[in-house]
């Protein structure tokens, strides 16, 4: 059995991120640049007022009240070819470029209009409520980094370097495998010894909320042919996931029958629990996640293994994220070998802290309590008894199917 660290290292070590295709910035959220991304305009690309007002001289309104000839309207998307002298103001609208010869505006609030007069009663020092040419951002200027995953703010950016088209790293395919004699879809005629499935389709949704694009290849009977026959579904793919079959049983035939056709497994079975029997390897070239079938199993691996290799495809850096704590609600006993990983609630204690409960009952079959988590209680090796109050590392499980 290897540490969780190093399988982590293990499975990560031969991914590389996925090629780069180009995508209408319109449908590019949630996807990783695969470019550095420079802007092809300048932004503002004039100076611009800020406010609805008068576009005045400054040296006009140092002295108030003060009364200026209107000599123009400019609204947003419109210009003025003349110049402001001294003594006159043009009429202007949030958006609108400056006038030559104006350098700073005079908010509407503080003028009252006569006909083509208008009387400044508050002053304006030079460059009130202007916004100077790249005030935000100058062309060339390169402002999305590759390795970024775009969230909306990133679109809007980009859109605004006017950027309609982007280079991104392509969404991982994902080749899913359910596996057991035993095993249903939800939905479908059911035998009388039968379950039905779940893991399938939760690793679907997972591989969807992490950005990648799940295959349901479907679900294998215990039957090598049947086996054989099904996983073949699963070349093209950029990452192969089955789960169930890879414990120590007569019926666990992932490894023995798949060997046989291409699989060369690089290591099987993790000091961990839950999640013992994981295996990875490569299966006729594409890299393969062999996933314990409780479903309790097969999702905590999903957020420690399956998580970190899509972000690894989809160009994402490794995450560099300190460790999160959390203080313990209640006493936890001594460890034995297997790194454990509790499921857990997370509470404020009344003094404003974090409070951390793991699920009395932790079976890894057991889906209710899972989908009641907030977070993975981390437990290492043979890590000691501990009293309530004592900080424990956590993981929590990510909110949200994008980053806003
Ligand atoms: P296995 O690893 O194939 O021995 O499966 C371990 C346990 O997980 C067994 O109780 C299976 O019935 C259960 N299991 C396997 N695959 C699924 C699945 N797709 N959905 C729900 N439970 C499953
Ligand atoms: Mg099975």
């Amino acid at each position: 059995m290897i540490s969780v660290e190093e399988a982590l290292a293990r499975l990560l070590a031969p991914l590389e991120a996925l090629s780069a295709e180009q995508v209408s910035v319109a449908d590019a959220v949630g996807r990783v640049l695969a470019e550095d991304v420079a802007a092809r305009r300048t932004q503002p690309p004039f100076a611009v007022s800020a406010m609805d007002g008068y576009a005045v001289r400054a040296e006009d309104v140092a002295r108030v009240p003060a009364s200026l000839r209107i000599i123009a309207e400019i609204p947003a998307g419109a210009g003025f070819a003349g110049t402001i002298c001294t003594g006159e103001a043009a009429r202007i609208f949030t958006g609108a470029p400056l006038p030559a010869g104006a350098d700073a505006i005079v908010i509407q609030e503080d003028t009252e209009r006569d006909g083509d007069w208008v009387e400044v009663k508050e002053g304006a020092p030079k460059g009130r409520y202007v916004r100077r040419a790249g005030l935000d951002f100058a062309e060339g200027d390169v402002l999305l980094q590759a390795g970024c995953r775009l969230t909306p703010r990133h679109i809007g950016l980009a859109a605004a370097m006017n950027r309609p088209w982007l280079f991104v790293h392509r969404r991982p395919r994902v080749g899913i495998l359910s596996t057991g004699d035993e095993i249903v879809m939800p939905g479908d005629p059911i035998g009388p010894h039968q379950i039905v499935s779940s893991n399938a389709l939760a690793l679907a949704a997972f591989v969807t909320a992490c950005g990648g694009v799940p295959i349901l290849v479907g679900n294998a009977p215990d039957d090598p042919d049947a086996l054989r026959h099904i996983a073949a579904a699963a070349q093209g793919t950029d990452l192969f996931v089955t789960t169930g079959g890879v414990s120590v049983g007569e019926h666990d035939l992932v490894r023995d029958v798949l060997s046989e056709e291409g699989l060369a497994i690089d290591f099987w079975q993790i000091a961990m629990r839950p999640g013992k029997p994981l295996m990875v390897g490569r299966y006729r070239g594409v890299p393969m996640l062999g996933l314990p079938g409780n479903p309790v199993s097969t999702l905590v691996c999903s957020l420690l293994f399956l998580k970190p290799a899509l972000e690894k495809l989809s160009g994402l850096p490794e995450n560099s994220e300190p460790q999160a704590m959390a203080r313990l609600g209640v006493a936890l006993k001594q460890n034995d070998r297997r790194q454990d990983y509790l499921r857990a609630r997370l509470q404020r204690a009344p003094d404003g802290a974090l409070e951390v409960v793991p699920f009395e009952v932790q079976d890894s079959s057991m889906m209710r309590p899972l989908a009641a988590s907030d977070c993975l209680v981390i437990r290492p090796p043979h890590a000691p008894a501990l009293a309530a109050g004592s900080e424990v590392p956590i993981i929590t499980f990510p909110g949200g199917a994008l980053p806003l």
